[in-house]
Parts: C-alpha cells; sequence; structure tokens
C-alpha cells in the first residue's frame, strides 16, 4: 500500500484526478484541509496506525520527505535480515530451507497429535469424573429421600 504511488489517481474524496502522490498532497491541503498520511491511514489502513514490518509490533513513522509511512522502525530492517525473519533468509539454500520446512511440519505434526491425545485424555477423565460425581450425588439424593421417608 505504502508503495502506491497515487500516477493519475482519482481523489477519493471528490474524485478530482491527482497526476501523482505530490499533486495529491497538495490537493488534499488545499481542497480537502488533509493530507496524505490522514489520506492514506482512511482509505487504505482503514484508521489503523501501520506497524513495523519486522513484526515487533511496535508503529512506524510517517517519512515526512518521502511522503509515506516508513516500512520499519529505525535500525529493525536490519534486525530482519540478520535474524532471518524475512521471507527467506539469506543463508539458507532452497535445499536447506525444503529441509526446514519439512522438520517444521514434522514437528508440527507431532505435537499436534500429542496435543490432541492429552485433549482427549482430559476430556475423558473429565467425562468419567463427572459421571461418577453424578452417580454419588444420585446415591446421596436416594438415602436422602430413604431418610426422610423413614422419618415421616
Ligand atoms: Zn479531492
Ligand atoms: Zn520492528
Amino acid at each position: 500500500m505504502t508503495k502506491e504511488e497515487f500516477i493519475n489517481h482519482n481523489c477519493k474524496h471528490c474524485g478530482y484526478l491527482c497526476k501523482n502522490r505530490k499533486a495529491l498532497g497538495i490537493h488534499l491541503r488545499l481542497k480537502h484541509n488533509s493530507n496524505l498520511q490522514e489520506y492514506i491511514l482512511k482509505f487504505y489502513l482503514y484508521d489503523k496506525w501501520p506497524e513495523c514490518a519486522c513484526g515487533c509490533g511496535k508503529k512506524v513513522e510517517w517519512h515526512k520527505c518521502r511522503n509515506q509511512f516508513n516500512k520499519f522502525i529505525n535500525g529493525h530492517n536490519s534486525i530482519v535480515s540478520e535474524a532471518g525473519f524475512g521471507n527467506r533468509p539469506y543463508y539458507l539454500t532452497p535445499e536447506q530451507e525444503k529441509k526446514k520446512a519439512s522438520a517444521v511440519k514434522k514437528a508440527y505434526q507431532k505435537n499436534g497429535e500429542l496435543i490432541k491425545e492429552k485433549i482427549s485424555n482430559g476430556v475423558k477423565n473429565a467425562w468419567k469424573d463427572s459421571k461418577y460425581r453424578e452417580k454419588m450425588n444420585n446415591r446421596n439424593n436416594k438415602r436422602r429421600i430413604n431418610n426422610n421417608k423413614n422419618k415421616g
């Protein structure tokens, strides 16, 4: 979205044709008492301030000279390539990536089954428990009823 250059862009407020990003910025300021930042936020980001692309969850700054949102917080750009958080870590060959992907998949499947097992056992135990409790309650109730009958 921040790549949007607004070439021959129709203003979303009034439909006015703007030649480029700069023209749109000027138009917004003159005609709508607004600016590109507000415009992008409102129409492209649904009023949600964009966050750093490294995934840290922090809000990026508006780049005044470029008239667009920064993609990263200062310095986080390099963290991404160093830690390999990007889409494609530079130090893995395609072969290595394949291996890594399948290893992750296997680990996930294994864990997934374990988790499923744990959950079903937990459910069984809880079920047994509640049935047992129910029985005990019924017995107690019967006893109470019998006691009452004996009293009366
Ligand atoms: Zn307009
Ligand atoms: Zn970040």
